[in-house]
């Protein structure tokens, strides 16, 4: 079955027209979505805490700045852009008083209705527009005149309108023009985590991991380690993104190609195709959701845990000093990894000065040193 797609022409941007929307959140997401629907002409209005710092940045883009609750307050239709695991929260104080018969609630990410921690009212339509990518290509790909693909889903359509509503917005933060996809709050949030533990962070992370530790236990040089199984990565990565596994396998060598296909299901094995799937059961079953929400409410220990051992991992080391002898890559440092990096880099430098220091040509008194 080939999924049908959605583009600027099956989008009436009418199905919005007087309706006022809020965007609730200035972050990645937010500014993109605010900034796209104002310049599509839409009715746009920005929800922030009085303490958000981001509260400037809005209104030096001349868009209007309200507390949650003012913003939903006047709003038809409400956008949730703040991070997941607080929406219950927001929704509870701040929409939930002001949502009316015929109002549409808006998400980017399906968890909270997925897991049912938010239940709208029947009245409400209920419906999401999920941008396939980060907010900044969000802003930069419509400002350009193109756009980031999105998937769209509705949960609850209480007005017979929440289809045409939804694919306009997605028209307006410019997604249609790059083309929409329907989906639904399940499959979104099912295969969004599925995806993101398995494959694209914890499974690489891991992968990147067990390979450095593997050549460095075995006594090959760390830098070297970090060149094959990190910065190469990349590389890989880029040819696969371009054209498929068949273009990655033709660029490079045949014996990398012959190894990738004798090896490669040694490493991801049955093993691991079944922890896989345990870990999709327990995506299904909600139990993953159970325990991130109860890690939540606990204050996050042991994700913090999990961070900071991981800061300190020999691999982030070692990176942060080679990364800081390659200034064309835009090297980048997480917050929280300042330390790190800082003592990192001056690693590197008092290597290379030392180095400076043994090749330095001798002086008069050394040379006369019997
Ligand atoms: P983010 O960058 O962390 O930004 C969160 C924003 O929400 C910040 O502006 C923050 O304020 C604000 N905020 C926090 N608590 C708030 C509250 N109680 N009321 C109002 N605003 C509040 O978040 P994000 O990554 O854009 O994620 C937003 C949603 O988009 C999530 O559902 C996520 O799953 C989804 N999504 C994200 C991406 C992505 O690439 N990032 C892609 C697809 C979908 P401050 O500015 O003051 O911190
Ligand atoms: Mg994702």
């Amino acid at each position: 079955m080939t999924a049908r797609m959605y583009y600027d022409q099956d989008a009436d941007p009418q199905a919005l027209r007087g309706q006022r929307v809020a965007v609730l959140g200035y972050g990645s997401q937010g500014h993109a979505h605010a900034l796209n629907l104002r310049d599509s002409g839409f009715d746009v209005r920005v929800g922030l805490p009085a303490t958000s710092g981001s509260r400037e940045a809005a209104e030096a883009e001349g868009l209007r700045v309200l507390t949650p609750a003012e913003a939903c307050a006047e709003a038809d239709v409400v956008m949730i852009l703040t991070p997941d695991t607080g929406q219950r929260e927001l929704y509870e104080s701040a929409i939930a008083p002001s949502l009316k018969p015929g109002d549409m609630l808006m998400f980017a990410h399906g968890f909270n209705i997925r897991y049912g921690l938010i239940q709208p009212p029947d009245g409400v339509d209920v419906s999401m527009v999920a941008p396939k990518g980060p907010g900044h290509l969000v802003r930069r790909t419509y400002v350009d005149g193109q756009g980031v693909p999105c998937l769209f889903a509705v949960h609850q359509d209480a007005t017979g309108k929440a289809r045409a509503r939804t694919l306009a917005y997605a028209r307006g933060i410019g997604g249609t023009r790059a083309g929409v996809l329907e989906t639904t709050f399940a499959e979104e949030t099912e295969t969004d985590l599925f995806g993101e533990q398995a494959v694209l962070c914890g499974g690489v992370s891991s992968l990147v991991k067990a390979g450095f530790e593997t050549l460095v236990d075995a006594g090959y040089q760390p830098e070297l380690a970090y060149f094959e199984v990190m910065h190469e990565l990349k590389l890989i990565v880029d040819l696969m993104y371009q054209g498929g596994l068949s273009y990655m396998r033709y660029s490079v060598s045949d014996t990398a190609e012959y190894g990738d296909y004798v090896s490669g299901p040694r490493v991801v094995n049955e093993t691991s195709r079944q922890a896989m799937k345990q870990l999709l059961k327990e995506i299904q079953d909600g139990s993953f959701a159970k325990r991130w929400i109860e890690e939540n409410q606990m204050g996050r220990p042991n994700f913090l845990e999990y961070r900071d051992e991981d800061r300190h991992h020999p691999v982030e080391r070692v990176g942060a000093r080679l990364r800081s002898r390659m200034s064309w890559l835009g090297a980048k440092t997480a917050p929280g990894m300042e330390e790190i990096a800082t003592e990192a880099e001056a690693e590197a430098a008092g290597q290379e000065a030392a180095r400076a220091g043994q090749a330095a040509p001798k002086t008069e008194q050394e040379v006369a040193q019997p």
